[in-house]
């Protein structure tokens, strides 16, 4: 029988004291380790992005003071707010996973060090304008399409090379790695062919990428998928619900 993923319930119970979130954060991490070790790989070269969209200012606090202290988030003036409301906690950093309009490029520039979902590029050439402006730098990571979905966002795989060799004029842009979202299925084969599609697709720029660029990093996996995306390379972990609750809406794609 097929695994079942992502349609499951992947939701950890709503966590409402800071203890919780220790709890929900520790059960997280521990079954990425489990997962590492697994697929033969080292669990320090996994990183848990807690995906705190949705999420109120009272309880981001409760997850902060619990040892969160980067934060992915999909929509760029929930970053701004959320950066505004919490200025006060020092060191505090942001990760903007969800697409961009480029007139809010300035809010990335301005409240994120992290932008997961650069996929043209005149959104490059707005974030390295506005970066300049406020003479900060933001790591990059280049969004596929894996899934073939029209709803998606994110370059196709046969466009990323070329993509990809145009971004060193952005000194602004530090390029990591690719990022993707899988096809929301229960069918864990076909999830797991968009995981590797990403990997396979590394693995062949690598030759290829400008000599001053790495794209070694891979973001990929969810609260529904993490595991299985670990078992194909993933460097980066993005999770929500695992570590927060069930959120209300659905993940917009
Ligand atoms: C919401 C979201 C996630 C996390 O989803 P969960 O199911 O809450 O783990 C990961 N990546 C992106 C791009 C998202 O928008």
């Amino acid at each position: 029988m097929t695994q079942s993923l992502n349609s499951s319930n992947p939701a950890a119970a709503q966590a409402n004291s800071i203890d919780d979130f220790k709890q929900n954060l520790a059960s997280v991490r521990s079954r990425i380790d489990a997962a590492a070790r697994k697929a033969g790989r080292d669990p320090a070269s996994i990183r848990l992005l807690p995906v705190s969209k949705t999420v109120p200012e009272d309880r981001l606090r409760l997850a902060i003071a619990a040892g969160m202290d980067f934060l992915g988030e999909n929509k760029v003036q929930e970053v701004a707010r959320k950066a505004e409301l919490l200025a006060d906690i020092p060191g505090l950093k942001f990760s903007v996973i969800g697409s961009l309009q480029t007139n809010k490029a300035k809010f990335v520039a301005k409240y994120a060090d992290e932008f997961q979902a650069l996929d043209n590029l005149r959104q490059a050439e707005a974030l390295q304008r506005r970066l300049e402006v406020e003479d900060r730098q933001l790591d990059v990571f280049v969004q596929v399409n894996t899934s073939d979905e029209e709803s998606k966002s994110g370059l196709a795989p046969d466009d990323v090379r070329e993509f990809v060799n145009q971004l060193p004029q952005f000194d602004r842009l530090h390029v990591k790695g690719l990022m993707t979202l899988a096809l929301f299925s229960d069918d864990s084969e076909a999830v797991r062919a968009c995981f590797v599609r990403l990997r396979e697709l590394r693995d062949s720029l690598r030759e290829s990428v400008p000599a001053e660029m790495s794209i070694e990093e891979l973001s990929m996996g969810m609260s529904g998928d993490f595991e299985l995306a670990i078992a194909e390379g993933a460097t980066v972990v993005r999770v929500g619900q695992g570590i927060f609750g069930a959120r209300a809406l659905p993940v917009a794609g």
